[in-house]
């Protein structure tokens, strides 16, 4: 190290990695493979992919602010020098990136910040197709109040009415109209003069507003299942997830929220916590599946398990989307998610009964417009449906690993299905079990 110093002192650095022979420098340095960069609402990530281990650090400077990290034995090269070119504009957090060699076996990247950030770094081991990760991630200071950040989005809808997706409605409203004629009537004529004796029976009955809580599975890091075609599993299940909040937000006494609206990663027990931090009345998370047979097929409904899984292959599958923090990247040092981890364990029967009901009436609905996998609701040891009070369901809409349902998913007339019949199921659900008053500032 010190002879290396001195020669860089005397020749410099340009000269100095011609002077160290190439294979050498291969086995102790890493290179970058690839540079990401995921803006959102809730946090910003920057990915820095490489091949080997590194040694950084990071401060932050004041006036203006910025944050700079140091990798060494590092050089810059191309891959870094793209990093620029991924900010986007309306980056919530950041506002320029300048990337440099600061000395001869050091990279300096320098984020120029918009806000007040609290930046998290830490590294993630090679995992699935990734290689080692250095992420930075930047979180406001001060985490907006979730169900104030809820009633603002719901004025904002309020304010533009206007639905991208009014073709596609009336197009599906003819086609139901159709279906409705060929349905058996019995149903709706049972159904209908209960439910007026009902309303009747009881004086001015005051609904209260319920939330529902819809997890678009994956997002950023997190590609999810991947269809023979390309159809990534987070890009269909966000657009699926968006229809359903617009079904469910359309309803009246009822509202909806995203634990993503965009594409980045959100760790497991953090869609929990989003949830709760809006007192969600229900927790829905969107998938599809995906299987090593393109020949499996069809939609499916899971609640969490009591004790693991139902069945091998339940379990196979909960691994597989348990494993999905492990690919997005968590930073283990999170302490509040090691918290949240605890608090997930308390899962009790009551909320597995309410979401057996619900998963019912969800997987009922879905059979009109999709195939089921599996004719029952199935039982799985979902992360992300441990929520002890809340009745959780993961709805795989259909297998993305099937040639034929991977083109349904990425027809907007078929994911508005999907969306108008979960929306259904959930709908349904309440007018069954009416959610009982409970007070709320919201
Ligand atoms: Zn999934």
């Amino acid at each position: 190290m010190n002879t290396r110093r001195t020669v860089l002192k005397t020749l410099g650095a340009s000269l100095l990695l011609q002077l160290v022979p190439v294979g050498a420098r291969a086995a102790e340095s890493a290179r970058f493979v690839d540079v990401r960069l995921w803006p959102a609402e809730d946090y910003t990530r920057v990915t820095l992919e490489h091949d080997g281990a590194l040694k950084y650090k990071y401060f932050l400077v004041e006036n203006p602010m910025r944050m700079v990290v140091d990798i060494s034995d590092m050089q810059l090269d191309k891959t870094l020098k793209n990093l620029t070119d991924r900010l986007k504009p309306d980056d919530p957090y950041v506002q320029q990136i300048r990337v440099g060699q600061f000395n001869a076996d050091t990279v300096r990247i320098v984020f120029d910040l918009k806000a007040q950030v609290r930046p998290e770094v830490f590294t993630i081991d090679p995992v699935a197709e990734y290689k080692n990760r250095l992420v930075v991630d930047f979180y406001p200071k001060t985490p907006p109040d979730p169900l104030i950040a809820l009633l603002k989005d719901q004025q904002q809808d309020a304010a533009t009415p206007s639905y991208k997706d009014d073709e596609i409605n009336r197009a599906l409203n003819l086609a139901k109209a159709d279906q409705t004629d060929k349905a058996p009537a019995s149903e709706s004529a049972k159904e209908s003069p209960r439910k007026a004796k009902a309303d009747a029976d009881s004086t001015p009955q005051v609904r209260r507003l319920v939330t529902v809580a819809i997890d678009p599975g994956h997002g950023g890091e997190d590609p999810g299942a991947i269809g023979r075609a390309g159809t990534r599993e987070k890009d269909v299940v966000l657009e699926i997830a968006r229809m359903l909040k617009q079904e469910i937000d359309r309803t009246p006494g009822m509202r909806a929220m995203l634990t993503r609206n965009d594409d980045y990663f959100v760790p497991l027990g953090k869609r929990v916590q989003k949830a709760r931090g809006v007192k969600a009345d229900l927790f829905v998370s969107v998938h599809a599946d995906g299987f090593i047979k393109p020949s499996a097929r069809g939609s499916s409904v899971f609640v969490l398990s009591e004790r693991g899984a139902s069945s091998s292959a339940a379990r196979w599958l909960a691994d597989k989307q348990n494993a999905s923090d492990l690919i997005g990247g968590v930073n283990i040092a999170d302490k509040d998610n090691q918290l949240a981890k605890v608090l997930l364990d308390l899962s009790t029967t009551a909320q597995i009964n309410d979401s057996m009901k619900l998963g019912g009436a969800v997987l009922g609905k879905l059979a009109s417009v999709n195939q089921l996998h599996k004719a029952y609701v199935e039982q799985a040891g979902f992360a992300v449906l441990k929520a002890p009070d809340i009745p959780s369901i993961l709805v795989e809409t259909a297998f993305i690993s099937n040639p034929a349902e991977e083109k349904k998913l990425n027809d907007p007339h078929q994911q508005l299905k999907i969306a108008k019949a979960i929306a259904g199921g959930v709908k349904e659900y309440f007018d069954k079990n009416p959610p009982v008053a409970r007070s709320r500032i919201a």
